[in-house]
């Protein structure tokens, strides 16, 4: 679609238009946690379809347990893959897409 309208760069890449978000869970019911997982979404101008998506994770229940009894954790299937500050989340991951948008679809 992006091809016939046209949008193709000087090196003969097609480009498209994206609409991006994202977000994160807060909870607030008398507590004020910081969020523990954020998502971001790359979505196409002309199909409306997700191009991408991808998550964050600042806590993993077996880590917690093995830093709570302060040791190192025995490997495990951890879902932990966020370290630094939460709104920071949402631009890492759109960052991301946007390095494997030509790998995945061909588009910049
Ligand atoms: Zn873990």
């Amino acid at each position: 679609m992006a091809k016939e309208n046209g949008q193709i760069d000087k090196k003969g890449d097609v480009w498209t238009t994206v609409y991006i978000d994202g977000g994160w869970s807060k909870r607030s019911y008398g507590h004020n946690y910081n969020a523990a997982s954020g998502v971001g979404v790359i979505i196409g101008q002309f199909t409306k379809q997700l191009l991408y998506i991808g998550v964050r994770n600042k806590y993993c229940c077996v880590c917690a347990r093995y830093a709570n009894r302060q040791e190192m954790p025995k490997q495990h299937v951890c879902y932990k893959n966020w370290d630094v500050l939460s709104p920071a989340m949402e631009s890492d991951i759109i960052v991301e897409g946007f390095r494997q948008s030509m790998e995945m679809h061909n588009l910049k």
